[in-house]
């Protein structure tokens, strides 16, 4: 965020650039795990408004998926935990106080996007594992997050898709 500059933004509505302005802040909670609990936090999100066609969009960054109160990292950590079988589910989802449900949706999830973003025959070689540690030892995430929503039009393990532009 420290290079961000609102008026060089291009509005994903219209595809102008250059119309973009500070519109509002505002907060929003985000479940993350620190010091081996999760922990409910309250960040603040800024909102941009396009003066070429009037929609304000959210600014968010690279831990926060959209539509979802749980951060990118915690789903990470439970992923990567479950992978190394260090504990069995049960322990692993009262650790993280999640359900059972909650983390089949994430590994599903997971699952689907790997495949998404390496391709059939790449994602058969490469194990949960391998892909989480690849993302893990990115040098910068937000270049994949950034090439990752530009190749699926929504965001690196966001499982709601976005409402359409309104006209
Ligand atoms: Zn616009």
């Amino acid at each position: 965020m420290d290079s961000f500059r609102p008026e060089r933004e291009t509005c994903p509505i219209c595809g102008s650039s250059g119309n973009c302005h500070v519109h509002a802040y505002y907060g929003r909670r985000i479940i993350d795990f620190i010091h081996g609990k999760p922990v409910t936090q309250e960040i603040t999100i800024l909102r941009l408004v396009c003066e070429g066609c009037g929609h304000t969009h959210a600014v968010l960054p690279d831990m926060i998926i959209p539509y979802s109160s749980y951060g990118l990292f915690f789903i990470l950590r439970v992923l990567a935990e479950a992978f190394l079988h260090r504990s069995s589910l049960e322990s692993l989802c009262e650790r993280f106080c999640i359900t059972m449900n909650q983390f089949y949706r994430w590994r599903q999830l997971f699952s689907r996007h790997k495949q998404e973003w390496l391709g059939i025959l790449e994602d058969s070689e490469a194990s949960g594992l391998d892909f989480l540690l690849v993302i893990a030892q990115l040098p910068k995430f937000s270049l994949f997050s950034r090439s990752f929503i530009s190749k699926t039009a929504y965001s690196f393990l966001q499982s709601h898709q976005n409402p359409p532009p309104m006209t």
